[in-house]
């Protein structure tokens, strides 16, 4: 747990954002579960994130990057790294052209917004998936067979050491649901180059998205989107339904009756619960098609013992 002696320190060497404590995980995470993050930074800028972390580097405490957390499961007992939240000072967004720059801390539905107001195609297939552009580098988001990371035409990325270096697309290796970053490394921004398309066109497309996402998906209800990942041929869901696992409990917490891959929070559900469901699913879906189930979703947070 960071101490107040190095949070006194961050300040006095000049950190301009906001520092929270306390804060609970069900507020700031999708899920809505989770118990109290220790502290949160909120940088105002590269240099703030670079203060942060080296300051924690100093003292070999790790850091975690924040984005929506719509991709995370935070324990129950709650988070004792500090966390680092880029919404406040990495939140720029520029067109040039056919050139989009976005910085991680904006919403991924932005960048959408943005690329459909200047005719840029290619990221429609997205609608609806509701990371930060950080976040959803990170786990090379995607959606009906297009991901993020083959969109890019650059990233530019901080190391632990605070270097900042530009990555042309050739030199980052993305794979399903991830990419070849150092678990300590921040994303800062990432370049897009857009083909020109036609407005009307990308917006119905768009529509076209986000209708089937919501008539497939539990968009109403709290989660964190797909929790496992799909194995290669046969959606996750798939094998989760066939296992007759659709529509179980426990406590509050559901696998959905529309997408088995889905798992929703009904009201109070805790991690414990998400993580026995899991577990649940993991080895009813390996007892019955011999598939170990691998995990989406990222948990974050002091353990749990199993539930
Ligand atoms: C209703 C719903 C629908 C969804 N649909 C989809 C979908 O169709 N396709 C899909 O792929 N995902 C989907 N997701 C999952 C999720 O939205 C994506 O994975 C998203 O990209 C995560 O972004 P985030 O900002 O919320 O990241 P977080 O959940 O906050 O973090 C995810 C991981 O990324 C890391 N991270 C975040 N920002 C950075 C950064 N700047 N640099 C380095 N690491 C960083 C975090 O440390 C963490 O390990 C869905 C989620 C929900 C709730």
């Amino acid at each position: 747990m960071i101490n107040n002696g190095l949070e006194k320190r961050i300040r006095k060497e000049g950190f301009r954002g906001d520092i929270r404590h306390a804060v609970p995980m069900s507020e700031i995470t999708s899920l809505r579960i989770g118990g109290p993050a220790d502290i949160i930074f909120y940088p105002l800028g590269v240099e703030d994130l670079q203060l942060v972390t080296a300051v924690c580097q100093e003292h070999g405490i790790h850091c975690l990057i924040l984005g929506n957390g719509t991709n995370l499961v935070a324990s129950d007992k709650g988070v004792r790294e500090p966390l680092i939240n880029l919404s406040r000072g990495l939140d720029a967004i520029n067109v040039k052209g056919q050139t989009i720059v976005a910085e991680a801390g904006i919403g991924l539905s932005r960048l959408l917004r943005l690329c459909e107001a200047n005719a840029l195609s290619g990221l429609e297939a997205l609608t609806g998936i509701p990371g930060t552009v950080g976040g959803a580098l990170r786990m090379n988001a995607g959606s009906w067979g297009v991901e993020l990371g083959n969109l890019i035409s650059s990233l530019t990325v901080m190391d632990a050491q605070g270097e900042i270096g530009e990555m042309k697309r050739r030199e980052v290796e993305f794979s399903y649901r991830g990419m070849n970053l150092p678990t300590d490394a921040v994303i800062l921004r990432g370049e897009f180059s857009l083909p020109q398309g036609e407005k009307k066109e990308i917006t119905k497309r768009m529509r076209h998205f986000l209708r089937k996402k919501k008539e497939t998906q539990p968009l109403a209800q709290p989660s964190a989107g797909s929790i496992f990942k799909n194995p290669a041929g046969i959606p996750a869901g798939q094998l989760i339904e066939a296992a007759g696992l659709k529509g179980m409990r426990r406590g509050d917490a559901m696998i959905s009756p529309l997408h088995a891959n889905f798992i929703v929070n009904m009201g109070k559900a805790q991690a414990r619960d998400i993580l026995g469901l899991i577990d649940m699913i993991q080895k009813r879906v390996y007892q019955t098609t011999g598939t170990m189930l691998e995990l989406e979703v990222v948990i974050i947070g002091e353990a749990e013992l199993a539930a």
